[in-house]
């Protein structure tokens, strides 16, 4: 809505005090009458719009209200395992027990960003034999998804899972689009995947952003920043001749370069990072990068499937499979198998592997809505809490392969945070 131009409006800024940023305002008269006061403020080296940390602690342009990483506000610790398949999620079908399944598994540290498109080209196999209902095995992320679609192109759907998504593993991942993270390996996935990764990516981009602004923020976007002491390059991976052992070697990929790194494929629809000049730079760091990246609330995104799987009449039947073979006593003709890492004994397919990962969860607080990240630790604020991460750069994919233990460590948390509180006190040292 417009604003009449002499009207009295508020220029706002955020001081963290007490449990929460407190808005403070200053009601100035007209447009050019702020112009003039931002002008001196800059000039005098005043509060308002001062790069870095601003007395009271406000960051500066824009204006960023710091993250409270002290210990206390540690609520949880999150251990899951990504369902990396050298050759790609299997989308594949077979026949078991005169059923159709159609496979939907092993999406790698892609799950969540890989969702729709996944689920599209599964219910596309699907839809072939034309069934009037289907049948799908499991209520993570990629289950609840296909079955979502599955009634979206008019089949009535049951969702047969030992538990409902909140439960799973999806739950415990961090929830940002990250679509080729850990998606595949370069040469068992072929040249063909590529096409296909971007065809799955590209189409969940968009729904995603049909999901933008709805009441809950299932999805949003928030500002990324990456800082530094040093310029900020991207980092590649060339092939350490040195490693002679591969995934066709060893049965799990050595190194980084045989990842599949697809991003660059999407860099058109996708915000990459920019460099920031100092002015626009908040933190107290000489190097800083900005961009915008998509991310999901867990709880609201979830409860928006779900109300949609039940309000389109989907039944939920809680069910534990042991063999493939027992998918023939159920009453559809056609299977979507979608049970993630627990495919590699549920399905006997060994080519699924574990690459595991975990986050610590802090409060959410809601005035903070970006993310930092220094070297291996970063923080990103969601509307469901802040995510920690303690990763390890010299590792990059490599971080978590073939390790399959699901216990969380809370010491390279807590190391985080002390990181990256250091970072924020650097900050308002600067900015004093
Ligand atoms: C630390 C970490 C961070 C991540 N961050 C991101 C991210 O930011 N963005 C992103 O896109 N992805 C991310 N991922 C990857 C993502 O979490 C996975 O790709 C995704 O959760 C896989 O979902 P899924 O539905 O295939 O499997 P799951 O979530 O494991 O669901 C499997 C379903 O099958 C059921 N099931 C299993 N076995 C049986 C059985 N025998 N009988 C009956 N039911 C069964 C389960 O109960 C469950 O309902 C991350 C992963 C990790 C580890």
């Amino acid at each position: 809505m417009g604003r009449a131009p002499n009207t009295p409006y508020a220029a706002s800024r955020y001081s963290a005090g007490g449990d929460g940023p407190v808005q403070q305002t200053a009601f100035i008269g007209q447009a050019a009458t702020r112009r003039r006061l931002l002008g001196g403020a800059l000039m005098a080296g005043g509060a308002l719009a001062v790069p870095g940390l601003v007395r009271g602690q406000v960051l500066g342009t824009p204006s960023l209200v710091p993250m409270r990483l002290s210990p206390d506000q540690l609520v949880d610790m999150k251990c899951c395992l990504r369902p990396l398949r050298a050759a790609g999620p299997n989308l594949g079908t077979e026949s078991v027990g005169g059923k159709l399944v159609v496979h939907n598994y092993g999406h790698g540290g892609s799950g969540w960003s890989l969702s729709w498109g996944s689920a599209e080209v599964a219910v596309g196999k699907a839809l072939a034999s034309l069934p009037r209902s289907v049948a799908v095995v499991g209520c993570g992320i990629i289950g609840l998804t296909s079955a979502v679609v599955a009634q979206r192109y008019g089949l009535d759907v049951t969702i047969y899972a030992r538990d409902q998504i909140a439960r799973t593993r999806s739950f415990r991942a961090s929830g940002s689009y990250t679509p080729g993270s850990r998606i595949a390996l370069v040469e068992p996935a072929g040249p063909q995947f590529p096409d296909l990764w971007e065809q799955m990516a590209r189409h969940s981009w968009r729904m995603f952003r049909t999901m933008l602004g709805l009441p809950g923020e299932p999805v949003r976007f928030g500002d990324s920043y990456a800082v530094s002491d040093a310029p900020i390059e991207r980092r590649t991976w060339p092939a350490d001749p040195a490693i002679t052992e591969s995934f066709a070697t060893a049965g799990l990929p050595r190194q980084n370069s045989e990842f599949a790194h697809l991003d660059s494929r999407i860099a058109d629809i996708v915000p990459q990072a920019v460099p920031l000049p100092p002015g626009e730079n908040p933190f107290g760091m000489p190097y800083a990068t900005r961009s915008s990246q998509m991310h999901f609330n867990f709880p609201a995104y979830a409860a928006i499937l779900l109300d949609e799987f039940f309000g389109r009449g989907g039944k939920f039947v809680n069910r534990v499979f042991h063999r493939p073979g027992e998918l023939a006593d159920l009453p559809e003709d056609v299977v979507i198998h979608a049970t993630g890492y627990a495919a590699r004994d549920f399905w006997g397919d060994r080519t699924v592997i574990p690459v595991r990962g975990q986050t610590g969860w802090l409060v959410p607080q809601p005035g903070v809505n970006y993310s930092l990240r220094y070297r291996n630790v970063s923080a990103l604020s969601k509307g469901d809490g802040i995510v920690i991460m303690n990763n390890n750069p010299d590792l990059g994919d490599m971080l978590g392969v073939g390790d399959s233990m699901e216990l969380p460590n809370r010491a390279p948390i807590e190391e985080a945070m002390a990181t990256l509180a250091a970072i924020f006190a650097r900050s308002a040292g600067a900015a004093a």
